[in-house]
């Protein structure tokens, strides 16, 4: 039992709420060999939610949002659907903490729904064991159906 996180795990969890950090170090300490993950992000600075915005958006798209047009990249697929680029919980909030993480499966297949659903059963296991709510990006409803809303946000847990 047990998985380590890597050191760009550590990092990405570096200015993420302490609940959270907690919420993750445990479901590493829980997981099988079989169920190993990464993190992948946590807090996101301005200029990134402005990247992620321009993703798939042409630049009168971004200048309406007031994201510079420099980052608008029409010919990428979309990433992110929020009428506020900046509103993100990735982003730091009040009390000075990211409170998002995104993890994936390790090695990722991003068509393999099926490890991103055992990962977050595993995350929303350890969620509960530290009484922190956490809301997962596929389930954004909490009622435990993934996705019945077509939601895509798989990797991504944030404070509820
Ligand atoms: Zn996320």
């Amino acid at each position: 039992m047990a998985i380590r996180l890597g050191s760009e795990s550590l990092a990405h969890l570096k200015g993420v709420h302490p609940d959270i950090v907690r919420v993750v170090t445990r479901a590493a300490l829980m997981a099988t060999a079989d169920l190993d993950f990464k993190v992948i992000e946590g807090v996101r600075t301005d200029q990134q939610c402005y990247i992620n915005y321009g993703k798939g958006r042409t630049a009168a798209q971004c200048a309406a949002k007031g994201v510079p047009a420099v980052h608008a990249a029409p010919g990428l697929p979309k990433v992110t659907w929020l009428s506020d680029p900046l509103n993100s919980k990735h982003r730091k909030q009040k009390d000075g903490f990211g409170h998002a993480v995104d993890l994936i499966p390790y090695p990722v297949d991003w068509n393999n729904l099926k490890r991103f659903d055992a990962l977050a059963k595993l995350v929303l296991e350890a969620a509960k064991l530290e009484r922190v709510s956490l809301r997962w990006g596929a389930d954004w409803n909490q009622n435990g159906r993934p996705r019945e809303k077509g939601e895509t946000d798989s990797p991504h847990f944030e404070l509820a």
